[in-house]
């Protein structure tokens, strides 16, 4: 109940964080949609700025243009209202841009137009802001009108004598039409270019979901396995004690400690006993997974003779061999071999593979044989056991892997051993390998480093 909580707890806490770390992908996705988007409508926002600019100072210098042209004859014709009205309807027939036209002269004290596109105009003042500024400045003034009639630009042309006064103005308004029909042309497009591109993205998207769905399971089992290997750490330090306990005190009752047993009793006592030995490599298996998996195994290697170590093994495991009529050898030509490992994890690993090949074998023999080959110490096992397919062969280092057939399903494991054993073995620079017949027998072979010289002077 307690860690099931804890378990709660620390994923509410967590479950924000959790959901953008977990979920960055969508995150990114989701990003891309709006800004790939706003880059492109800011980019074409800025080419239509620079196109409309480019545009309306074009049409601004084809006023100067016309001014500049025209200002010759008119100077010449200034007498001859007539000519300066041909003049003024044939301009306004060239430029089709160019809506309206008028020329005004200086007489008297104020300035009259003398041609003008719009002939009702002519003989009115000139009286406008503009073209009075224009007049004072001496230059040509353009701005930008939009009225009922639509928008266009209005330029403000002063045609100037020796003496630098103004003796007339010319007129022109250009029509705006074909530069805002092309800018709502481009600013279209560019709606139509992005609609796509949103479109393009979330297509892509949605192909990935499967994807992001895949990468959050996948965060999430990470998780769970964390989670798995928590409880499992915790649950096995928890159950050692008492199963130490249980141990101790059917120790005990077996030596007549609590008085005299009988037969019965004995034997009923001896298969608790043998249960709870299996219970506690149980536990000091998953003790042993969870110490590798967190990086927590302690390992001190030194140097010390393997061959000695292999006596010791032997010894210990004799019993075991006896009991099962199978002859438990050791050859080896050298009396020493020294190697560099830690001697506890070392003598783990052997009570482990020994241990199996006796496991395994039903009748015949397991001998040991040890040799120094470049550099390193190889330890090989070999049984005449039932052997492994060469199927099973492929899967013998995953974890809780086990060999289910007729003639290993009365033998007892946890399939933890040999993964155990290669991770141990791995910390110290050793190697293990299994050759295998089935119905014949394995050879497992191991290798270590060969001792480290104290000193290296010789
Ligand atoms: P277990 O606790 O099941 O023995 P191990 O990891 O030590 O777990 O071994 C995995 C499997 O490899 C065993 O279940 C067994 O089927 C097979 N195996 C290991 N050693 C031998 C051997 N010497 N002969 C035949 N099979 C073996």
């Amino acid at each position: 109940m307690k860690i099931e909580l804890a378990i709660r707890l620390q994923m509410s806490n967590t479950s924000k964080k959790y959901f953008f770390k977990s979920n960055r992908q969508l995150i990114y996705g989701i990003a891309l949609v709006i800004i790939i988007p706003m880059l492109v409508v800011i980019n074409s926002l800025f080419l239509i700025k620079r196109f409309n600019k480019t545009l309306t100072l074009e049409q601004h210098r084809q006023a100067v243009l016309i001014g500049q042209i025209t200002e010759s004859f008119i100077v010449e014709e200034l007498d001859s209202p007539g000519t300066l009205q041909t003049i003024v309807e044939k301009t306004i027939a060239r430029n089709s841009e160019l809506t309206d036209f008028y020329i005004s002269q200086f007489s008297g004290n104020e300035f009259i137009t003398i041609a003008a596109v719009d002939k009702e105009r002519i003989g009115t003042p000139e009286n406008g802001t503009a073209a009075f500024f224009a007049i004072q400045s001496k230059q040509s003034v353009a701005r930008r009108i939009a009225d009922s009639s639509g928008q266009y630009w209005e330029v403000h042309y002063p045609i100037i004598d020796d003496a630098r006064n103004v003796i007339a103005l010319l007129t022109m308004k250009f029509s705006t039409e074909a530069i805002d029909a092309e800018t709502s042309n481009l600013i279209f497009q560019s709606f139509i270019i992005l609609a796509v591109i949103i479109l393009v993205i979330i297509l892509l998207l949605a192909s990935n979901t499967r994807l992001f769905q895949y990468a959050i399971l996948y965060r999430r089992l990470q998780e769970i396995d964390k989670l798995k290997d928590d409880f499992i750490s915790m649950a096995s330090h928890e159950l050692r004690t008492p199963i130490t306990g249980l141990r101790n005190y059917f120790s005990m009752l077996l030596e007549g400690s609590f008085g005299k047993l009988t037969k019965k009793t004995k034997e009923s006592i001896e298969m608790m006993q043998g249960n709870a030995n299996r219970l506690n490599n149980l536990v000091e298996d998953l003790l042993n997974v969870s110490r590798l998996q967190q990086g927590r195994m302690p390992i001190q290697p030194s140097n010390f003779n393997v061959i000695s170590l292999l006596h010791e093994v032997i010894d210990s495991l004799r019993a075991t061999a006896k009991e099962k009529h199978v002859s438990l050898t050791f050859e080896s030509i050298d009396k020493k071999i020294s190697v560099f490992a830690d001697q506890n994890r070392m003598r783990q690993v052997l009570v482990n593979i020994i241990g199996n090949a006796l496991k395994y074998t039903e009748k015949g023999s397991v001998t040991l044989f040890v040799s120094s080959e470049k550099g390193s110490a190889v330890i090989k096992i070999k049984d005449t056991g039932i052997g492994i397919s060469p199927e099973s062969q492929t899967h013998l280092f995953e974890k809780f892997y086990r060999v289910i057939n007729n003639r290993t399903q009365n033998i007892v494991g946890t399939g933890l051993g040999l993964w155990i054993t290669k991770e141990i073995l791995g910390l110290m620079s050793g190697k293990i390998y299994i050759d295998s017949i089935e119905n014949t027998g394995t050879q497992v072979t191991m290798t270590l480093p060969l001792a480290k010289p104290l000193d290296k002077r010789k």
